[in-house]
């Protein structure tokens, strides 16, 4: 058996092929739109944010970073990313 040997036949049978077959494409296509918007979510997460340490006065650390990356200073006014809550 192989391509095409099993073919619907009534028209009851090509319309629920027809459904299972957009189903199908509608499994790859809803996650690859996830998955993309993720990476461009990843991307923009390691552009440099704009945050200068007032311990160190250091700049170029990750746009969600908590802590200088250079001596360890707390951040203030860090929000969590995608949880929106506030570490005190
Ligand atoms: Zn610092």
């Amino acid at each position: 058996m192989g391509y095409g040997d099993v073919v619907p036949i009534t028209p009851m049978g090509k319309i629920i092929a027809g459904i299972v077959m957009l189903t199908g494409y509608a499994i790859i296509a809803v996650p690859m739109g996830i998955v993309t918007t993720e990476m461009v979510l990843a991307m923009r997460s390691c552009d440099a944010g704009h945050e200068t340490c007032k311990s160190c006065g250091k700049k170029g650390h990750d746009a969600d970073a908590a802590y200088c990356k250079y001596c360890g200073e707390k951040f203030a006014g860090y929000v969590l990313p995608f949880i929106s809550q506030k570490i005190s």
